[in-house]
């Protein structure tokens, strides 16, 4: 069953426009992430979002820290293939002279711009801009005095809380370009407080774990997050906050979207056997390649990397290309069904080039290209079949090996 055939209700949100990308209110679901350089170095800076938006990022925020990041983030702003948040914390100075640079969005912190003249005179001048602001409320700076009126604790009714006083602010001066984020690095406390939230609230909100940490454990928890409120129907923009190159956020995010089938598949998506004793083939090394030899195509097919004939096809049944190893060959399939035979040595390349060919011609002209090979690839995949199901075989997990290995730990 592939994730389009499943919709998971979606939580009604208001619509913002963030530049020229709808956030809330239906649109797909947007990802985000962060420059690491210094903003003033608009070169830099402008390398990085141009990167960030090549592995899936609708949306690139940046500090604007210090006068100088908002005269770099006049000259991004023009440039930039995607829109420009400004990160804001403290001085809300920055944030008037974000808006004066053009950004497309601002990010506050309710926890540390506290002076309500100072959070009114940004709202009215990004309303007259017609800017939107992200209330970024964060577990880690949270405002001390709702910190002391919850017990000395961090809990999802004080995140929720700060984002509703801030709210209060802007309506004061009838400002409603908002979307809200209540981030915590602890992911039960996130989850609690964005399910809160979205029961009080219909504005658009932008989901994340903060400070999730270096991978793989950061990989984790940030989808253990961002997944669960998603297939809740709630969210409406997500980021990754990883230590570790924001290109990956970027990469991730979009990738977990596609996953749950909500944004349009724009790249190959790997499926691979996990390897057991049937296997005939080092499916990780040849899934690896696969993942290599994929990583830049642009190709929205489903590749499958199956280490034997006995289930591999039927296994993967739903992938619009694959490969089964027997017998030390590669039997292809499309849909299922095997197509052709290569050796073990061009399994990945035969693969590569199938998808291009059906990325080019479509499935139906695949299937008709490999009509004159398919009964001899499929008596060739019946034969290994046999030959995999009556005896051991070679194996490709290198088994002794590898216990003998955990003997000696
Ligand atoms: S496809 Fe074959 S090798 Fe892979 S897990 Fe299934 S039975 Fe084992």
């Amino acid at each position: 069953m592939d994730a389009g055939s499943v919709v998971w209700p979606r939580k009604k949100t208001r619509q913002i426009m963030v530049g020229d990308v709808p956030v809330g209110g239906g649109a797909p679901i947007t990802v985000q992430s962060m420059t690491i350089t210094k903003t003033a170095d608009h070169e830099a800076t402008l390398e990085q979002i141009y990167a960030l938006a090549a592995a899936g990022a609708d949306i690139v925020r940046c500090t604007c820290n210090e006068p100088e990041a908002a005269v770099g983030l006049a000259r991004i702003v023009p440039r930039s293939p995607v829109p420009i948040v400004a990160d804001i914390h403290h001085q809300y100075r920055r944030a008037l002279e974000a808006l004066e640079a053009g950004v497309h969005c601002l990010r506050l912190n309710p926890g540390n711009i506290r002076k309500p003249e100072h959070i009114k005179a940004v709202a009215r001048e990004a309303k007259d801009r017609n800017v939107p602001i992200r209330i970024g409320v964060n577990g880690g700076s949270l405002d001390p005095a709702l910190y002391k009126k919850y017990g000395g604790r961090v809990t999802p009714e004080a995140m929720v809380e700060s984002a509703l006083q801030e709210i209060a602010f802007f309506q004061e001066v009838d400002f409603d370009l908002i979307k809200i984020s209540v981030k915590a690095s602890n992911v039960p406390l996130m989850i609690e407080a964005y399910r809160q939230l979205s029961e009080v609230v219909d504005y658009p909100l932008h989901l994340g774990v903060t400070e999730a940490g270096p991978p793989p454990g950061g990989i984790l928890k940030a989808t253990a997050g961002i997944a669960t409120l998603l297939a809740e129907g709630i969210g409406d923009t997500i980021r990754y906050s990883l230590s570790s190159d924001p290109v990956d956020e970027a990469r991730l995010g979009r990738q977990l979207l596609e996953a749950y089938g909500l944004r349009e598949r724009k790249n190959v998506d790997l499926i691979a056997c996990p390897s057991c004793g049937r296997a005939e083939i080092d499916v990780y090394k040849i899934a690896n390649e696969a993942q290599d030899a994929f990583a830049d195509k642009k190709i929205p097919l489903q590749v499958a990397v199956m280490g034997c004939v006995v289930n591999g096809p039927g296994e993967a049944r739903g992938a619009d290309i694959g490969i089964a190893a027997g017998n030390k060959r590669g039997h292809l399939f499309v849909r299922g069904t095997n197509v052709a035979v290569v050796p073990e040595s061009e399994m990945v390349a035969a693969l590569v080039e199938w998808a291009e060919f059906i990325s080019r011609n479509g499935i139906e002209a695949a299937m008709e290209r490999a009509e004159k090979s398919a009964p001899a690839a499929r008596r060739a995949a019946a034969e290994d079949r046999d030959r995999n199901l009556g005896e051991k075989g070679e194996d490709a997990n290198n088994t002794e090996q590898v216990v003998s290995l955990i003997r000696k730990i």
